[in-house]
């Protein structure tokens, strides 16, 4: 292990796939030539799109009429390319506000039509998941966000809703069981548990597409990269083969069942130690805390630079919490190793003691 590696995204990625990403620098499959050198439309490549299509697929057990693409852009570009292929400027849809990445869908969803916000935790500080909500008749789409990378809070279930439902999962994707059947159309960013930044995968249920007048851009149009099986342009090659790699490791460490048990034993572990420390306090109500992004607070703040310089002489990294919620905020992604976060624990009791 090089570091217990805590990081929000870019984040922890799989040693064995960093391992094969490595050696595929230099010689891709015995081909003679690096990953970067080889043409997206020759056949090594298309095996790895597909590949990488078909794993995601797969493990999120998904029907048949969901399409898979491996996109550009980051999250944010699907800020605004969902609201352009599902909202026609008359239209309305509706969107809950958790924080700052819902936040920021809503304001480009308002270039393309009405935007409803139903409903908001903003009054709290975005402590909490808002449970009490109406979906208006009319709405085209319901939007949410499932795990809020920067306040710590995570949806536990889906919510009902008879209007199709949108999620930008890009902070807990793949890293628990759930219906993902229930959800029109699904997006995340590949740097935290699909892989490395770069690409963004879109899961999305084919019959909610070409249902607006809007004419879209071609490179922008779901439509157009489906026909062209996630290649309508060079996709980012490199990031589409660690996605590929590292679905590829998910699967073998038994999938979303397997990740999801792992998951609730390291969230576990660290809540447990915020809860029955007296020197931190966890930034969440109980009930809506994320498993991915733990976020919290030590209770003398002028402790907090020496705890954070204490962690750094233990290897522990990227513990500093985003400047909006302060403290502390440790990310437990999928390829973080339960060891990290019991030396994270033991981290805290020792300092704890040491300052009391
Ligand atoms: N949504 C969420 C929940 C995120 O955590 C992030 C990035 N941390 C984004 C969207 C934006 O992703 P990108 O930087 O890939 O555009």
């Amino acid at each position: 292990m090089k570091v217990h590696n805590f990081n929000a995204g870019p984040s922890v990625l799989p040693n064995e796939v960093l391992y094969k990403a490595s050696k595929a620098l230099i010689d891709f499959d015995g081909t003679g030539m690096s990953i970067l050198e080889i043409g997206h439309r020759t056949e090594p490549f298309i095996a790895v799109m597909e590949e990488a299509r078909s794993l995601a697929k797969e493990l999120m057990q998904l029907e048949d009429d969901y399409e898979i693409l491996y996109l550009q852009g980051g999250a944010t570009t699907q800020f605004m390319q969902v609201p352009m292929n599902l909202l026609d400027s008359g239209d309305t849809a509706a969107y809950i506000d958790t924080g700052v990445w819902s936040n920021k869908a809503i304001k480009e969803a308002k270039l393309f039509g009405y935007v409803d916000v139903i409903a908001s935790s903003k009054e709290t500080n975005y402590n909490h998941i808002p449970r009490q909500f109406t979906v208006p008749q009319q709405a085209k789409y319901l939007h949410i966000t499932t795990n809020n990378t920067i306040y710590g809070t995570q949806w536990q279930s889906t919510p009902e809703t008879d209007v199709p439902l949108i999620a930008d999962m890009s902070s807990d994707i793949l890293s628990r069981q759930m219906d993902f059947n229930k959800y029109a159309l699904i997006y995340a960013g590949a740097q935290k548990n699909m892989g490395a930044a770069g690409t963004t995968m879109v899961a999305v249920r084919k019959s909610i597409l070409g249902k607006i007048t809007r004419k879209i851009p071609s490179i922008l149009d779901y439509r157009l990269h489906i026909e062209n099986a996630s290649m309508l342009n060079t996709p980012p090659v490199f990031a589409v083969y660690i996605s590929m790699l590292t679905l590829r490791w998910l699967k073998g460490q038994g999938g979303l069942a397997a990740i999801e048990k792992l998951n609730n034993k390291k969230a576990a572990l660290l809540y447990d130690e915020i809860d029955h420390n007296p020197l931190f306090r966890g930034n969440v109500v109980k009930e809506d805390r994320s498993k991915m992004n733990v976020t919290f607070t030590i209770d003398k703040p002028e402790l907090e630079e020496e705890f954070l310089k204490f962690c750094k002489k233990e290897d522990i990294v990227g513990i500093k919490g985003h400047r909006l919620s302060g403290g502390f905020r440790a990310s437990l992604y999928n390829a973080l190793p339960i060891e990290s976060v019991e030396v994270m624990v033991e981290a805290m009791k020792f300092f704890s003691l040491k300052k009391a």
